[in-house]
């Protein structure tokens, strides 16, 4: 697993193609351009790694684009020490972003075998998540709530009531909203029962599904 100058030179450039996109929270540059995104992906898309780009990792599933990482991220506003809540862990790489601006991650999978396979491959390249759980994001981690954020990164076709109620005062839940076609949400719990609402632009995910039995 190596990481070398021509990766990072690439990283520099995906960077920069993000940025004019309009990201320009620094910490948010900082952790895309320090995160070897070609590790998360199998070698035959090595090429493909530091485009703009979402692609397939294992179990029909996709690594989000960066500049969708990055959108849904800058959102968050994230301080180190926050505890964090991400539903959808798929291949690691949000989560790893999280981890890098020094959030307390707690992570939702409900594919075994991603799973499995992201639960070996972040500590061996140097990203330790509190907690990866197998398991059914809409019901969020009940054990460690409230959160300071919570981030769904699977398209949502409605906002899972248990997420809202895991949320701290004052604390966001970041969420794809839509059936094939998503509106980044934003859900800002006010108090303890008031919610604000921001949505912006269009995204494409694939589905937050439910639970298989
Ligand atoms: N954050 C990931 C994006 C993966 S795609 C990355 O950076 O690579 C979305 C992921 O959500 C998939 O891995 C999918 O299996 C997972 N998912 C879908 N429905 C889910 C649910 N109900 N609970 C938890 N994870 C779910």
């Amino acid at each position: 697993m190596k990481d070398t100058l021509r990766h990072k030179g690439l990283r520099n450039k995906l960077v920069l193609e993000i940025k004019n996109k309009g990201i320009s929270d620094l910490k948010v540059l900082n952790a895309i351009q320090s995160i070897p995104r070609h590790l998360f992906m199998d070698s035959s898309f090595l090429d493909h790694a530091y485009q703009d780009k979402a692609f397939p990792i294992s179990a029909g599933q996709t690594i989000s684009q960066p500049y969708t990482v990055a959108f849904q991220t800058e959102l968050l506003k994230i301080s180190k020490g926050d505890k964090v809540l991400e539903v959808g862990t798929g291949s690691g790489y949000q989560t790893a972003v999280l981890c890098a601006l020094g959030a307390i991650v707690y992570s939702i999978e409900r594919q075994k075998e991603l799973f499995k396979k992201t639960s070996l491959f972040l500590p061996k390249i140097g990203y330790y998540p509190k907690k990866l759980i197998f398991g059914d994001g809409y019901k969020g981690f009940e054990n460690e709530a409230p959160y300071d954020s919570i981030i769904v990164t699977a398209g949502a076709p409605f906002i899972p009531k248990m997420l809202l109620s895991q949320l701290k005062i004052n604390a966001k839940l970041i969420i794809p909203v839509g059936d094939k076609i998503q509106k980044m949400t934003v859900i800002t719990r006010v108090s303890k029962e008031k919610f604000d609402k921001v949505e912006y632009g269009e995204f494409q995910f694939v589905p937050l599904l439910k639970e298989k039995n």
